[in-house]
């Protein structure tokens, strides 16, 4: 009998916080094929190189197929009793916080759910924090502080309608490569739409762009804070829209008050002209995305660069309108999904605050919650010197790879030597934090496991299984589950599948809430098993009540048919006002694009039997008003004769993180097949570095050897390293023990982008 391939199933891409839209089929012949979703909003058939290998990352060699306990195979059930029999000790004995979760924007958002409920509802302390604060942290500060919520105001439809698209501190062509994609496209239909790429590097990114600032390491609160001065002095503020709708403008204004251009170039290296040249595209296009990413969060003051960019989109109302705001792009594919759930040491589920009593006892309320955690927890670097210093007893690593990704990896792997007891969850046979674990727990991969992941665009898509759990691997929602009814709470876990946990995660989002709060999915609270299996993305909010999210059986057929195949793409803004936002749409229409005669849905709140309409635009802080941040440059001494270099870290195009998946790629490999160092050639020059020579770039808490890549489109005075090399990939390529534990007081964001070094050749 001859076999037919089986009908692709609709999934996301597992790597960037782009969220791709991927078709996966299992072949007749046991292989894999992908495809880009057509269908999908956020690519539109479109994949990268990394997307379009998946099929070559799924084989079963060096995987974790079975639970061991100190090196030797073990069931399950007697893998679980010692997992929560270690955490229930160890908080008998030494309290909540003497155990801890170090969780990952590559769990999805069931995953993720229930790691925070077990950890802040019922273990009762914060200490579970996730791989993303190395990615996000400092945006997700931001947003806060300016918006009283961590929202991202914009859609990727945004970038396509502007006419002026910053990018700072992002190399989008390597990191988010489709959102790239989409950029370049728009930009030669439409070639007056102007690109400003900011960037220490001249990176692949700069090929589209007309300007590339290539600015010194730190140097963008003095950029964007002179932007909010020089606009003042042009008189292209929105004034209405920060009377209305801000507060603070007028401290902010006296922050970067004393900036002049001049003094802008010498704190950014960047000549006066170029900055004129910026500041000028900034003022005259009122359609202009900033679009940031880890070259601003990574870093000591990367809350204060995210809040000086809001206040220039702030100050001239360019936010949550077609075409305008900022716009924050997360490197992981569920980064979001994380904050989402509180999947952070210091917030708690559904976007709520844990130091507010009012979220606590709603939280508390709404889970029957034992023992709340009170206070945050702690933050991704503290959490491993409470490893170093005994602090933690027990700790969980779920989907991560601290001893190689974590500042200062050195100390962390040390700190994982000395610590108790460690259980590690992973797909991964080996990587250098497994080889510290007194329990390692096989967990399903992309491709074998159920549930759903948000991108950057606070777009909710579902991953989809289409390959069988191999040996004995488990979902990771599953093994959390486990352990907590093996704890004693059984009644609150009592969940059999990722649709029950989706389930009451769109509850808790919608519960008390009647527009209170920003992320809301109260229409899915419902959401029936089939309907789960069928569902289509969709941005959030999505309030009960919402006219998208009728249940397909009371849709009409073809509108049915629209959503289910996942063609519904309207998008959807946040924050705006003013022509083209939502608070002057106009009425909303149904599935078949009929005007309702009603406000558009996300202008509702359905209270009891009563409909609510509230102002869009409004923020969610008390006042409903934005605030301004006073942000000045903080000049922070990184270089000094001994350690004359600044060190930048970041991806390359086709490896992922750590590579436990890419590597398996000959072809991921083929376009960088080891680490290097990146530099300038009148560096290159000065220190008698050739081309492909060996060198050793060294901090003061270590070093790797790698080799020489010249090039101009370094900034002279700095060296690029990738991250992804490990010990287990390269003899001595682990770029992160390079980097000090030196946080963002806001964010506690590691600062991965300016480390002092010093070059040597080998
Ligand atoms: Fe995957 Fe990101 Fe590439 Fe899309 S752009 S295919 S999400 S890695």
């Amino acid at each position: 009998m001859t076999q037919t391939a089986s009908l692709p199933t609709k999934t996301t891409c597992p790597y960037c916080g782009v969220g791709c839209g991927v078709l996966a089929a299992l072949e007749p012949d046991g292989s894999v094929s992908i495809k880009g979703d057509p269908e999908h909003p956020a690519n539109f058939g479109r994949l990268c190189s990394k997307g379009s290998a998946l099929a070559e990352t799924v084989g079963l060699e060096e995987r974790l197929l079975y639970p061991e306990i100190g090196g030797r195979r073990a069931g399950w059930d007697e893998v679980l009793d010692l997992v929560a029999q270690n955490f229930a000790a160890a908080v008998a004995e030494h309290g909540p916080d003497s155990v801890a979760f170090y969780v990952s924007g590559q769990l999805l958002t069931e995953d993720y759910y229930v790691a925070n409920k077990l950890m802040k509802g019922f273990i009762g302390s914060a200490n579970i924090d996730t791989n993303s604060r190395l990615c996000m942290a400092s945006s997700v500060a931001g947003h806060r502080r300016a918006f009283g919520s961590d929202t991202v105001p914009g859609t990727y439809e945004d970038l396509e309608l502007a006419d002026l698209v910053v990018l700072t501190g992002s190399n989008l062509a390597w990191c988010h490569p489709v959102l790239y994609q989409r950029l370049a496209a728009a930009k030669e239909k439409r070639p007056e739409m102007k690109v400003v790429l900011v960037d220490p590097r001249r990176t692949m990114t700069a090929d589209i762009a007309d300007l590339h600032l290539a600015i010194a390491p730190d140097g963008d609160v003095a950029l964007f804070a002179g932007l909010l001065r020089y606009l003042a002095e042009k008189e292209v503020l929105q004034e209405g829209y920060i009377e209305k709708h801000t507060t603070g403008f007028n401290q902010a204004l006296a922050a970067a008050g004393q900036l002049t251009v001049d003094e802008v170039a010498a704190s950014t290296g960047l000549q006066p002209a170029e900055i004129e040249t910026f500041y000028q595209l900034f003022a005259e296009h009122e359609r202009t995305v900033t679009v940031y990413s880890q070259g601003v969060n990574q870093s000591a003051a990367g809350t204060d660069k995210v809040n000086a960019i809001l206040n220039c989109h702030l100050a001239t109302g360019r936010i949550g309108r077609p075409g305008m705001g900022p716009f924050s792009v997360t490197g992981q594919p569920n980064a979001m999904g994380g904050r989402e759930v509180g999947g952070l040491a210091n917030m708690l589920a559904a976007h709520m605050d844990l130091e507010n009593g009012l979220h606590r006892n709603l939280v508390q309320h709404f889970w029957r919650a034992p023992r709340m955690a009170e206070k945050p927890g702690l933050k991704a670097v503290d959490m491993f010197e409470a490893v170093a210093d005994g602090r933690i007893k027990a700790l969980w690593i779920m989907a991560t790879n601290p001893a190689d990704s974590l500042p200062d990896a050195d100390a962390v792997e040390a700190a994982l030597k000395t610590c108790p007891f460690v259980v590690v969850s992973d797909i991964a046979s080996e990587t250098d934090t497994l080889r510290h674990a007194h329990v390692k727990l096989p967990s399903t991969g992309w491709g074998e496991k159920d549930g759903t992941v948000t991108n950057s665009e606070r777009r909710i898509s579902r991953q989809r299984a289409f390959l069988p759990a191999p040996g004995e691997a488990r979902p990771d929602w599953w093994q959390i589950v486990e352990v907590a009814k093996r704890m004693g709470f059984a009644q609150a876990f009592a969940y059999s599948s990722p649709v029950e946990v989706f389930r009451e995660h769109a509850g808790l989002s919608a519960h008390e809430n009647n527009g209170a709060r920003d992320f809301d999915i109260g229409a899915y609270a419902g959401i029936t098993a089939p309907e789960y299996a069928a569902l289509p993305s969709f941005q959030w909010p999505a309030p009960a009540g919402d006219a998208r999210v009728h249940p397909p059986a009371v849709i009409p057929e073809a509108a049915a048919k629209r959503r289910l195949s996942g063609t519904h793409s309207e998008t959807w803004r946040s924050h705006g006002t003013g022509p083209g936002s939502r608070e002057q749409s106009s009425l909303g229409r149904d599935d078949d694009g009929r005007e309702t005669g009603m406000p558009r849905p996300e202008l509702r709140r359905v209270e009891g039997n009563s409909i609510r309409f509230f102002a869009a635009g409004n923020f969610y802080t008390p006042d409903r008003r934005a605030r301004f941040l006073p942000v000045a440059p903080r000049p922070r001494a990184v270089t000094d004769a001994a350690f004359p270099f600044t060190l930048n870290t970041g991806r390359v195009r086709d490896h992922w993180h750590t590579m436990t998946r890419t590597a398996k790629s000959p072809r991921l490999s083929g376009h960088m097949a080891e680490p290097y160092a990146e530099l300038h050639p009148a560096d290159a020059a000065r220190f008698g570095i050739g081309e492909a020579e060996l060198v050793r770039v060294e901090s003061s808490h270590g070093a790797v050897l790698v080799r020489a890549l010249v090039s101009p489109r370094q900034r002279q005075g700095s060296v690029f390293v990738p991250m992804h090399w490990t010990d287990q990939f390269s003899a001595r390529g682990r770029v992160d023990a390079l980097v000090p534990p030196i946080t963002d007081p806001h964010s506690g964001q590691p600062a991965s982008k300016n480390v002092a070094v010093r070059l040597t050749r080998f």
